[in-house]
């Protein structure tokens, strides 16, 4: 949000009013009997505190307390509930935050339902994935030998019968044909490409147009 004059946004879930700016805007605010109160200059009433106890004072606006037209200086509209609460108390795990409100365990919990059924927080989704997401796949290639992935894997503790410890593979993108060639060392990797290029085109008629390896 960049603009600085907006005080009322009709889709804002939750969020905290400071004080000294409404002060700023000629607007006062009353402590007293534990609610708030929020008045124009001329001592009309914006909007009050819910009466519940709390160490929060909740804001609420519904019925309505002001004309209409005194409604777009009202800055927040918000009800106690159970993701705000989650979020305020640093993204403690569902159960343990229905504990805490059904035991009483904190202090400040009181009128903050438990009910948990629909709450998921996307923050602490991402915090728990472990896979990152998946790459964007590419376009098959449309011809046989347009474009071919390699690998080079090893070295395996045990040597084939061969006294090989590495291996090559290549694979055709679009059939996805598979070439295996056993290595005693990474470098052998070339001359087999080499000459596995040279029987594509005894065999096909065909270069391998693109080699891709990581
Ligand atoms: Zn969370």
């Amino acid at each position: 949000m960049s603009d600085p004059n907006v005080q009322y946004m009709p889709n804002l879930t939750y969020g905290l009013l400071s004080c000294k700016v409404l002060g700023q805007r000629g607007l006062s605010v009353i402590f007293k009997d534990g609610g708030c109160k929020i008045l124009h200059g001329d001592g009309s009433v914006i909007t009050e505190s819910l009466k519940i106890s709390n160490q929060l004072y909740f804001l609420t606006t519904n019925p309505p307390l002001t004309p209409q037209n005194h409604r777009e200086s009202i800055a927040l509209v918000m009800a106690p509930s159970f993701d705000l609460v989650h979020k305020q108390l640093a993204h403690p795990g569902k159960a343990t935050l229905e504990l805490m409100i059904r035991k009483k365990i904190v202090y400040g919990l009181d009128g903050v339902p438990d009910d948990s059924a629909d709450f998921n927080c996307t923050a602490c989704i991402h915090g728990k994935m472990t896979q990152g997401p998946f790459q964007e796949g590419h376009e098959v290639a449309t011809e046989q030998l347009g474009r071919l992935h390699s690998d080079i894997c090893g070295p395996m503790e045990v040597m084939s019968l061969g006294k090989k410890c590495y291996f090559s593979i290549l694979v055709d993108d679009m059939s996805r044909y598979l070439w295996f060639h056993p290595c005693a060392v990474k470098s052998d990797f070339t001359p087999w490409f080499m000459k596995m290029d040279s029987l594509f085109t005894n065999h096909y008629q065909s270069h391998t147009k693109i080699l891709r390896s990581d």
